[in-house]
């Protein structure tokens, strides 16, 4: 029998690829989601626990039945504006929710935790790309809650011998290039489905948030990086992690940035379909530049990512045609 590995959030985006990957590694995913963002239609790879990482009851009994060997913590809120009108939101399930996690985790001795973390805990960019020693002053309470989980993550590294691996995502794109699972998201902040969605003739137009940034063209830059390599960097960490290592931080992405501009012009060289930009206002909170030095993740984890913007888009645009039934 494969060991267990304990998937939070495991019926969304990343989580979902996660799971495929987890599957085709010889692990079996166990998924623990309370389907607000999630969809069961993604859980095809392992059983499911229906509960809340806010109550500790329903880990306890996803750790008692399932006596995983690792976690994967991905459930959380993720969208930097809505963080930005609810931050007691934001902390109650990415803080409160995360720390019930790793409690739980610590207690029944799981020897691999591995936490979805991201570029949005660096802020303002003081160089690029940006390191895993760069300055992390979040923007944003989404990039906030995420810190303070890393951070309690290093305190347990250091204090309490609880290995694990934070993992910094660039910007998750992409799809399983099969389209059994994709990016979806009620509603849909994202820049790549709302541009799909326009090349599909299903809105009227992109809305470009600021182009006034000093940045090449004035637009925000990005590294868009495919959701199967991070999927399988997650692997690679629980792997790390379950071999005796004690863990750390490490940035997912390519190390290359692509401003809004590129990006919609090169959607829509991949789609076929030209549809409208236009700027509007700067988004509260948004970052000008996130781009990946990706070295410490291949010299200590072996990874790099294998997918270029065009596989991202390519993939994408396929699973979003099936999503809309276009
Ligand atoms: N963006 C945009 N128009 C949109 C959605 C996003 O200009 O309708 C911009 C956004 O402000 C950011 C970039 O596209 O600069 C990527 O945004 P996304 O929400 O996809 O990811 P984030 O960087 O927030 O994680």
């Amino acid at each position: 029998m494969s060991d267990n590995v304990l998937v939070t959030g495991g019926a969304g985006y990343v989580g979902s690829h996660t799971c495929l990957a987890l599957h085709d590694a010889g692990f079996t995913p166990v998924v623990f989601d309370n389907f607000s963002n999630g969809h069961r239609e993604f859980v095809q790879w392992g059983p499911c626990v229906e509960g809340d990482i806010r109550s500790p009851q329903d880990l306890e009994q996803a750790f008692e039945t399932y006596k995983p060997i690792g976690v994967l913590h991905f459930a959380a809120l993720i969208e930097v504006g809505e963080s930005v009108k609810n931050p007691i939101a934001f902390h109650e399930n990415n803080v409160v929710g995360a720390i019930n996690l790793i409690s739980l985790a610590k207690k029944h001795a799981v020897r691999a935790f591995v936490f979805s973390s991201t570029c949005a805990t660096y802020g303002e960019p003081q160089y690029l790309p940006m390191d895993e020693a760069h300055t992390q002053i979040p923007l944003n309470p989404y990039g906030r809650s995420k810190l303070i989980i890393e951070q309690v993550l290093a305190d347990l590294r250091e204090y309490s011998d609880f290995p694990s691996i934070a993992l910094r995502y660039f910007n998750a794109a992409g799809a399983d290039p099969e389209s059994r699972i994709g990016e979806w998201h009620d509603p849909e902040t994202h820049a790549i489905p709302i541009a799909l969605d326009n090349a599909l003739g299903l809105r009227s137009g992109f809305r470009i948030n600021g182009d006034d940034y000093d940045t090449r063209d004035g637009t925000c830059v990005r590294d868009y990086i495919h959701v199967l390599d991070l999927a399988d960097a997650h692997i690679r960490a629980l792997k790390h992690l379950l071999a005796g290592n004690q863990g750390g931080a490490y940035n997912l992405g390519t190390g290359d940035g692509t401003t809004v501009k590129e990006l919609l012009e090169t959607i829509q060289d991949v789609t076929g379909k030209a549809f409208d930009a236009a700027p509007g206002p700067r988004r509260p909170g948004d970052s000008p530049s996130l781009v990946a030095d990706k070295s410490k993740a291949f010299q200590e984890l072996g990874w790099t990512p294998s997918r270029h913007l065009s596989d991202i888009l390519r993939d994408a645009w396929a699973w979003h045609r099936k999503l809309r039934d276009a």
